[in-house]
């Protein structure tokens, strides 16, 4: 499968394979929210999904696709979090052995759930090691078959299940609010709206801090950052991924930043006014709502919420 070939039957298809693996996590609404942005906002909860983001949709996806010589091999990745989890328990739930390689400031939470998933993990230097380089020396010593966190056709379209929900349970929307690392949910979200609400402006949404998926869909070309210092450790890469913005700069009107603080406020708007936990990188669609950098006044929007996986005391620091 090559990326120019990735359209909404991909989609589709990677549904019926996670139909009854994944939880249909629930779209809600806030009059507070609505009230706020004069809009018709529909938060589309991945916070809620399996190991509590959408990248268990992704990692199924591509696992759920192993030949058996896969299979008896194992899968390996590298990731900074949530990705590593995905595989992990995907892993363990089709019954094969998962390696990942995961920086060593990664949130503990995630380690923890990591290992107790059963995957193993090897740590790496994010700032002086590259883990593309150790992955790739890995998988072909063990024989392991690479899952990266975002530039693989499986794991976009797994990533474009959520959104391709979201338009089944509330129909057509105007505009699709997506969080933006490596690109992998907003590749496949655009994927899902092409199918389902064709005019829907799809916005990928990034930490200021890490605007290269902004430069890229500007210049047409792939933009390298070094790494972001955000609070958004979900989207703290430096590019985004080849078969990702093959898709992203067909099919994704806009990209557009969001501050720190304003990931903080969503925060804090989400424990107090909707009562529910959104790790930082899963506030950046809602941000760009809430906080007015996107004019929504009007229209029907779709919000992604991409992951709640925060240290309590991480979370405490951050909206105290
Ligand atoms: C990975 C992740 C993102 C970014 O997803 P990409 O597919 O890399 O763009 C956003 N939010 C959360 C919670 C994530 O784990």
């Amino acid at each position: 499968m090559t990326e120019s070939m990735l359209q909404y039957s991909d989609v589709e298809q990677a549904a019926a394979r996670l139909a009854g693996a994944a939880h249909r996590t629930p779209v809600l609404t806030s009059a507070t929210a609505d009230a706020r942005t004069g809009a018709r906002l529909f938060f589309k909860c991945e916070n809620y999904q399996r190991m509590g983001a959408f990248k268990f949709r992704g990692a199924f996806n591509a696992i759920a696709r192993f030949t058996d010589a896969q299979r008896a091999a194992g899968v390996l990745t590298f990731s900074s979090g949530n990705h590593a989890q995905a595989i992990a328990l995907s892993a363990r739930l089709a019954g094969i052995r998962a390696t990942i390689i995961m920086p060593n400031d990664a949130p503990a939470l995630k380690v923890q759930a990591t290992k107790e998933y059963g995957g193993e993990v090897i740590f790496y230097d994010r700032y002086t090691e590259n883990r593309e380089e150790i992955a790739n020396r890995l998988a072909a010593e063990r024989g392991m078959t690479l899952i990266p966190p975002y530039d693989h056709p499986d794991v976009i379209c797994g990533q474009g299940t959520a959104a391709r929900e979201l338009f089944e349970d509330v129909g057509p929307l105007d505009i699709l609010l997506v969080p933006l690392g490596g690109g992998g949910l907003l590749a496949g979200s655009a994927l899902a709206a092409s199918g389902l609400s064709p005019d829907c402006k799809v916005i990928g949404v990034e930490p200021e801090a890490g605007n290269d998926g902004q430069q890229s869909l500007r210049k047409g070309e792939i933009v390298h950052i070094g790494v972001p210092k955000t609070i958004a450790d979900g989207a703290m890469v430096t590019h985004v991924g080849e078969h990702n913005f093959e898709v992203i700069r067909r099919r994704v009107d806009d990209i557009v930043t969001v501050t720190d603080a304003q990931l903080v406020e969503t925060m804090k708007f989400f424990a107090e006014r909707m009562k529910m936990v959104v790790e930082p990188t899963g506030c950046l669609g809602a941000a760009a709502a809430l906080c007015g950098v996107v004019p929504v006044a009007g229209k029907r929007v779709g919000v992604l919420i991409s992951g709640g996986n925060v240290d309590l005391s991480r979370f405490g620091e951050l909206v105290a």
